[in-house]
């Protein structure tokens, strides 16, 4: 396939023009040309379009070679020139081919034009082909520098024997505009970061005493006053004696990393509103308290706080009042508790306090205070007072986890029961959690407790103000646990009605409790029993029948047994409650309201229920010759329940002032440990004999 020519010719003669492209398609080429006989015309015609060759005529009426080639050549093109002539001139020829022209020949001798043509168009060829190759290196050579500048890096080399440092490349751009190609190590180590040094050093020295290449990054005191961060890569290299005396290396400006680092881990750990560390920021830092004091980890305490209402601060005033609430608690939270404490926010309305460092647990309480008194003032927005108060759950390391999850797991436990009992702080514990691990083995083994008559009931006995003597006992229930010892009833039956297994430990106690009263009774004493029950024995239809049952089997007269219920367990479910507790009260046996007066319910609705006794919470018989307000309810209390027909149990009688008291002002029977404590059955019996309180001998017969 023969070439494509675009050819030029400068020639006034279109016979002579002709005879050269007949030439060359002679010699195999295809030609498409163009003839021009002015310098105008030749530059248009250059500018207009790519040519392979120029072909000039020596003598034009209006032009010649010499001017046409210089005419090509203030294009700056690149494109082989010859030169056809009617004559022979050496010196002419000479003197073109020393300007620039490839060829010079005579225009009846073209023998040559072919060869020549091939040599010149592939010299033109590499020649393109070079200033290609050029304008490439060109401009990776301007990336690099651009990337050098930028990359604000520079070489060094240094002499570790003179501690003459030298560097080379953009170490301006780094360490500023009038830092000098020349150092030295301490130099460096003078405008260099304290913290940093010490580290920088270490790697340093360490590779000259291993020969080992290092990385290092640091930070230095920019001739601006800025702090910039660099990072030096470098290898060193040994003397003949095997001594590294020299380093080479790189250092380059990572400041932009470092910030975008920063940012990312800014963002990362930190909460955008209040600024204060987010949850994986507390995780960090609950894992470095657990880490500290060499692994062993000090105690300490993790508090979960959420505000009480936040939704409707939220849905009532507006998101950004809302923001600004938590804004300023998160303020108030900090100003409470000082540094090495962390106070976090964890999302929406929910704070944790990391309070490590814990001399004693009473600390906490400490700091709850504080806590409490900075949130007591309302926040103020807009003019608007906005309430805040909030419930608090702790968990404490390493009593109730030793890991990050299972902290915040518990001290959100914890904090959920503060919020149900509307206290303001609640420590963890085991029986509020109902999903922990522990307590769910805890309820498989208080199952095979109550199957394997592992539980035990202590008696306490109940004393008739007007007689002295005892007028009863209350069955309490503990668990004697294989490793963890007696166990009290309030660490499992919350559990218990929760894990489902309240109404056989029901069934056991009252089997137990009527099973020893039928035995007193035999034994001619006669101690009426009293057995609480709890809120969901209440909804149990089979209880009446079966405890008609027990009564039966142990011959026992149905009043010989007082069922205690608390208010908040009939409170629950009045309706139903009402029902059972009058199914039980056909059966005969006796109700007593159990904690009287901590659950706010009227005495008119209590005595439209079959109950026959009220026992007053010892909360208030034990506070009520300091407190006059107790006082005062202990006194209504008994005067109220007698004018419904009501029999009182004062609970929790401590001492002789307050048993006196209490029958000064008409109480019935009173129950404590000034009388005894619960004891197990033959303590029990021992007490009924010995005790001042004991049975009457001549009463009972014995
Ligand atoms: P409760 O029915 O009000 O029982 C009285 C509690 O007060 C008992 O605690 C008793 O030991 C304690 N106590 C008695 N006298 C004094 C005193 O003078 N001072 C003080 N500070 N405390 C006194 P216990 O045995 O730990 O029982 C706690 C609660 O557990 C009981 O309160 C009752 O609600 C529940 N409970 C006990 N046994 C059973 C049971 O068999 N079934 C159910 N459902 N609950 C039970
Ligand atoms: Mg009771
Ligand atoms: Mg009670």
């Amino acid at each position: 396939m023969s070439q494509l020519l675009h050819v030029l010719i400068v020639e006034d003669n279109p016979a002579d023009a002709e005879m050269l492209l007949r030439e060359l398609r002679r010699g195999g080429f295809d030609t498409q040309a163009e003839r021009v006989e002015t310098p105008a015309a030749m530059r248009e015609a250059l500018t207009r379009q790519s040519f392979d060759l120029v072909i000039s005529d020596y003598n034009l009426p209006q032009f010649s070679a010499p001017d046409a080639l210089q005419t090509l050549q203030t294009t700056g093109l690149d494109i082989p020139f010859f030169v056809i002539s009617g004559t022979i001139d050496e010196d002419m020829a000479v003197a073109m081919m020393r300007a620039g022209a490839h060829e010079y020949m005579m225009k009846d001798g073209l023998k040559r034009l072919i060869p020549s043509l091939v040599r010149a168009l592939r010299d033109a060829g590499i020649r393109r082909e070079h200033r290609h190759a050029e304008e490439l290196l060109r401009q990776s050579e301007k990336r690099l520098s651009m990337a050098i500048t930028s990359a604000r890096m520079y070489t060094w080399d240094w002499d570790v024997v003179s501690g003459k440092l030298i560097r080379a490349g953009h170490y301006q751009g780094v360490h500023g505009e009038d830092a000098s190609a020349e150092g030295t190590f301490d130099e460096l180590l003078d405008i260099m970061h304290p913290d940093d040094r010490r580290r920088v050093e270490q790697v340093v020295a360490y590779s000259l005493q291993t020969a080992a290449p290092f990385r290092v990054d640091f930070r230095i005191h920019h001739r601006s006053g800025e702090v910039r961060w660099l990072e030096a890569q470098a290898q060193p290299y040994q003397d003949a004696s095997g001594r590294c005396t020299r380093v080479i290396g790189v250092t380059h400006d990572i400041s932009e990393r470092k910030r975008a680092e920063q940012l990312v881990s800014e963002i990362a750990f930190n909460d955008p509103l209040t600024s204060l560390p987010n949850r994986n920021s507390l995780r960090e830092r609950v894992i470095e308290a657990i880490n500290s004091d060499a692994g062993r980890g000090a105690p300490f305490a993790l508090l979960l706080m959420d505000l009480n209402h936040f939704k409707d601060i939220n849905d009532t005033l507006g998101h950004h009042r809302g923001d600004l609430v938590l804004k300023e608690v998160a303020q108030r939270l900090c100003s409470a508790v000082a540094a090495p404490s962390v106070v976090a926010r964890l999302g929406g309305d929910e704070f944790a306090i990391l309070l490590p460092d814990l001399d004693n647990k009473a600390s906490v309480h400490v700091v709850i205070e504080q806590i409490q008194r900075v949130l007591h003032e309302p926040v103020t927005i807009d003019e608007l007072a906005i309430v805040v108060e909030a419930g608090i759950g702790v968990a404490l390391y390493p009593d109730h986890g030793t890991n990050p999850d299972s902290l915040l797991r518990r001290a959100d436990v914890a904090m959920y029961t503060a919020k149900k009992a509307g206290a303001s702080y609640v420590v963890y514990d085991m029986k509020d959690d109902h999903h922990s691990t522990a307590r769910l083995a805890l309820m498989a083994e208080l199952r095979q407790a109550i199957e394997q008559d592992r539980l035990v009931l202590h008696y306490q006995p109940k004393i008739d103000l007007n007689t002295g003597r005892i007028c009863g006992a209350e069955a309490l229930v503990r668990w004697q646990h294989p490793r963890r010892g007696m166990i009290a009833p309030d660490q499992f039956i919350a559990a218990a009605e929760q894990g489902g297994l309240i109404h056989p430990l029901t069934r056991w106690v009252l089997q137990t409790a009527t099973m020893q009263c039928g035995l007193w009774r035999s034994q001619g004493l006669d101690v009426p029993m009293a057995v609480n029950l709890s809120a969901r024995n209440l909804l149990d239809q089979q209880l009446p029948e079966e405890i008609a049952g027990m009564l039966l089997r142990h011959s026992l007269p149905s009043e010989w047994l007082t069922l205690e219920i608390t208010e908040s367990a009939i409170m629950a479910d009045p309706t139903r409650a009402g029902e059972i507790l009058q199914r039980l009260s056909d059966t005969g046996v006796r109700l007593a309201i159990d904690d009287f007066g901590i659950g706010y319910s009227s005495l008119g609705y209590l005595s439209r229920l079959p109950v026959h006794c009220l026992k007053v919470d010892r909360s208030f018989v034990g506070k009520m010759l300091h407190n006059p307000d107790d006082a005062v309810i202990v006194r209504s209390t008994i005067d109220l329940a007698h004018n419904l027909a009501l029999e009182v149990v004062a609970e929790g009688v401590e001492d002789k002032e307050t048993y006196d008291s209490l029958l000064s002002w008409g109480c019935d029977a009173a129950q404590g440990y000034l009388m005894s404590r619960p004891l197990p059955a033959d303590a029990f019996t021992e007490w009924l004999r010995d005790s001042p309180w004991g049975l009457d001998r001549g009463v009972a017969g014995i």
